[in-house]
């Protein structure tokens, strides 16, 4: 066979030729994962029963994701029409900046913030405006409302926020929504169960809030790729044409009612993190490292120019940490998500052998 040349292979758009490669480090993670913010022990029993019971019969059908849409609809306090289940909120953020994005339009968002904004933003003809938190990490309020332009199209607001834990007011979303009528402003609610405050009750009364939520975090399903995407019907219009009707599987679609029944097993878990969260803080505070207040499931923590070796000696210990320091303002911080209060014990001890260990905070020579 004879090779052909690189020069005559398909080339795709520019935009994706300049694309970063992004390989989240997702490998060896069998240690206790305090790395991705997911659920650290399992999702509902009643969900595994659920998975159980599916048969092979069952795989044969395409899955249908209207029934169960209306079901979630009506648990949000929201019509069908205002609710699209998607594979993950990462399907919802990639659908929602394909469906508006366009040359020379500007997507306008909060940094340090979530990583697939960036990517998913990267590959249309879109330009990303990334507005800078100070050095507190709170939300940069002023400085959104300052940047807004004709140009604006989506404003993208993870509350709260990764790898801050920070967050935005209601007040604060109502106003930037008010400012900016030409732009989808996405409220990004992943960590919605920790904080417990929502604007999922504003939608359809602000004509361009779109709000998502993950079945990935407090429910502990990330595996199934469950999220979705609430907004008002004209706009979820447009995101149903550009949306895989099938891109929400059966076995998830199975799951998610039951995952929404059982609320005290969500209430556990919650109760846990947010136990274990103080805990923490305080185990942190005990050892004078800089920390940043955090609403969600995880903390950042600034252990310093140390950052890589700080992350490897608790991985050594056992504990999977996920190292900051390349996202905007975020040099030697690293987030480390919380778990059970058991777990967190276990952590804490690593974590304090690893601060003495590299001479960290107090401990500093
Ligand atoms: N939004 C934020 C703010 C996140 O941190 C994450 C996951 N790390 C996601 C969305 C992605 O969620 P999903 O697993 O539903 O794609």
């Amino acid at each position: 066979m004879t090779e052909i040349s690189s020069t005559h292979q398909p080339a795709p758009r520019a935009r994706v030729q300049a694309m970063k490669e992004y390989h989240p480090p997702l490998g060896s993670r069998d240690a206790l994962r305090l790395d991705f913010n997911e659920n650290t022990v399992a999702c509902s029993p009643k969900v595994r029963e659920v998975l159980a019971r599916i048969s092979a019969a069952d795989l044969t059908r395409y899955p249908e994701r209207e029934p169960v849409e209306a079901m979630l609809a009506g648990h949000l306090g929201l019509a069908a029409e205002q609710v699209a289940l998607t594979n993950g909120v990462d399907e919802a953020i990639h659908v929602l900046f394909e469906a508006f994005l366009e040359s020379d339009d500007e997507l306008l968002m909060p940094v340090p913030t979530y990583t697939m904004y960036e990517v998913y933003a990267s590959a249309t003809d879109a330009r990303s405006v990334p507005i800078q938190a100070a050095d507190d990490l709170q939300f940069p309020f002023e400085r959104l409302i300052a940047a807004i332009t004709p140009r604006t199209k989506i404003i993208a607001i993870a509350n709260p926020n990764s790898p801050s834990g920070s967050v935005a007011t209601r007040e604060q979303i109502i106003e930037l929504a008010g400012h900016a009528p030409q732009a989808v402003v996405l409220v990004d609610e992943a960590y919605f169960h920790f904080h417990g405050e929502t604007v999922v009750d504003l939608i359809g009364s602000l004509p361009n809030l779109l709000v998502a939520r993950t079945f990935s975090k407090a429910y502990g399903l990330a595996g199934l790729r469950l999220g979705l995407l609430a907004g008002p019907t004209p706009l979820m219009c447009w995101i149903r044409r550009v949306l895989s009707p099938y891109s929400v599987n059966s076995l998830a679609l199975a799951c998610l009612p039951v995952a929404l029944e059982d609320t005290a097993y969500l209430h556990w878990y919650v109760g846990e993190v947010l136990q274990a969260r103080a805990e923490f803080e305080s185990a942190l505070d005990a050892v004078h490292l800089r920390r940043w207040p955090s609403r969600a499931n995880f903390v950042l923590v600034d252990v310093g120019s140390r950052h890589a070796e700080f992350v490897s000696l608790m991985r050594a210990g056992g504990v999977l940490v996920r190292d900051r320091s390349s996202d905007p303002g975020c040099d030697g911080r690293v987030r480390i998500t919380v778990g059970t209060r058991e777990q967190m014990k276990r952590a804490i001890a690593t974590f304090n052998q690893t601060v003495a260990a590299l001479h960290l905070g107090a401990n500093a020579k």
